[in-house]
């Protein structure tokens, strides 16, 4: 059978050919990212994922036979390369292979549905479509490369403080906070969901005495939006925690942010290089502006804001411009919040609801949580909805619920700004929205 690796191992990624291994064989793996024949030369430059190195065969140091396969390699072909480093002033890294054995692993059909050495650009739609050959560029997969070390981050971030990583179930009875839509689905001969937010679970979790949660995992919104910052699925970032309220939970964001920047700078400065993004870091602490502050910057900006009412997408954009980086926007009105965010006590039209934001984009909300049955169950009748729908969630709230606060992050959001993304769809492997559904 063709095409099997049998005893060939990879001695070097291409970034570990450089001068310090010239004199050495090696054996490279990866794909043909380019090919030129000069007739008496061949150059062909193979690409993994730490980068590329190149092949050079002479035809009068390299054997025939050798370069006939060469000859009959194709582009983005995977291949297996056994030779001699050597020096090599002008091949990256300063070194190049004489090749002496080939092994051709899997053959790419030609013409390729899109070009990844981007000789030829294109389109959103036909890259996403081909996503596993996007990905093969460089300036896509630093994007992951970058959304894999936020993770990290953030996980060591709440490991290293206490939070329990858990896991709760993404299909659901019922809406979560009703308002979103939701996408049904059939649970056997049931009507069930798939989960908005895990805010009901992380709260329960409260009532559990694991005092503090986080959670990384799928979201899913039946929203019709064609926008560059929503996606249908997506993985959001949820933090709860007891005995502190929405004042401690956005020290910890904010602590958090300050941590994964730093991490990102230090750890992913060729990803950062390679997408020609410069991520500054932040001030320690993010300034803060009230929902009342805010509408007073929007409206003497000349966007209308009727005070009550949630920021448009313009005063998103108008409030953005005046903040810059990030900034909690605080106190927002409660009619607006979810029944279980906890209003001020004494003026109840103002709660312990916060967005963060950065420039014009909203990256997270969270809140001090309403942790006293009555009133929690008073608040979701006053936003319309039947107590009778949230019954194993109220059940948590009368066995001993201490008071609760904690916030979510949409991951592919602050991927954006980690990365400098103008679209989400870019900071998702295999985005969804109201278009695609596959791959
Ligand atoms: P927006 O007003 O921008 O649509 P939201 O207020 O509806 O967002 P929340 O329900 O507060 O969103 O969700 C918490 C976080 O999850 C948001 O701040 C955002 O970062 C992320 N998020 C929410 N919906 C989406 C979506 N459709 N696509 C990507 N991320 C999302
Ligand atoms: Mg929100």
């Amino acid at each position: 059978m063709q095409g099997l690796l049998k005893d060939w191992r990879r001695t070097n990624y291409a970034s570990q050919c450089n001068s310090e291994i010239a004199g050495s064989e090696v054996t490279v793996m990866g794909w043909v990212h380019e090919i030129r024949d000069f007739g008496g030369i061949m150059f062909v430059i193979i690409r993994d994922v730490t980068g590329r190195v190149q092949i050079t065969a002479p035809s009068k140091k390299v054997d025939e036979n050798i370069m006939e396969e060469l000859r009959e390699l194709r582009k983005e072909s995977v291949v297996a390369i056994k030779g001699m480093a050597q020096e090599a002033p002008k091949a990256p890294n300063g070194v190049e292979i004489l090749p002496k054995e080939i092994k051709l692993l899997s053959l790419a059909n030609q013409p390729l549905p899109m070009d990844p050495t981007e000789k030829v650009k294109a389109g959103i739609d036909t890259r996403l479509d081909s996503r596993f050959l996007d990905i093969r560029k460089e300036n896509v997969s630093a994007i992951f490369k970058i959304k894999g070390q936020m993770f990290h981050s953030i996980r060591d971030f709440f490991y290293d403080n206490g939070f329990y990583e858990i896991n709760t179930p993404k299909l659901v009875a019922s809406a979560t906070e009703g308002g979103t839509e939701l996408f049904p689905i059939l649970y056997f001969d049931k009507e069930a969901f798939l989960g908005q937010s895990p805010q009901l679970y992380k709260q329960m979790m409260m009532g559990s005495g694991m005092d503090k949660v986080f959670e990384i995992g799928q979201i899913f919104r039946a929203e019709e939006h064609d926008t560059l910052r929503h996606l249908n699925e997506a993985v959001s970032i949820d933090a709860e925690a007891s005995f502190v309220d929405d004042v401690d939970m956005m020290n910890v964001l904010n602590k958090m942010l300050v941590k994964v920047i730093g991490d990102i700078n230090e750890k992913c400065s060729d990803e950062l290089d390679i997408l020609g993004h410069e991520l500054e870091l932040p001030d320690e602490k993010f300034p803060h502006v009230t929902y009342d502050e805010a509408v007073d910057i929007i409206n003497a900006n000349g966007v209308e804001l009727p005070w009550g009412e949630d920021l448009s997408r313009e005063a998103e954009k108008v409030l953005g411009e005046e903040m810059g980086g990030f900034y909690f926007l605080t106190e927002w009105p409660s009619a607006i919040k979810p029944f279980y965010v906890m209003p001020k006590d004494g003026d109840e039209k103002y709660s312990h609801a916060f967005d963060l934001m950065y420039n014009n984009l909203e990256l997270s909300s969270g809140s001090t949580r309403v942790h006293q049955h009555d009133l929690l169950v008073k608040q979701i009748e006053e936003r319309g909805l039947n107590p009778d729908g949230f019954g194993t969630y109220l059940k948590a709230f009368e066995y001993g619920m201490p008071p609760h606060a904690g916030w979510g992050v949409g991951a592919e959001r602050l991927t954006m700004v980690m990365t400098g993304s103008e679209n989400i769809r870019e900071c998702a492997l295999f985005p969804r929205d109201r278009q695609r559904l596959t791959p």
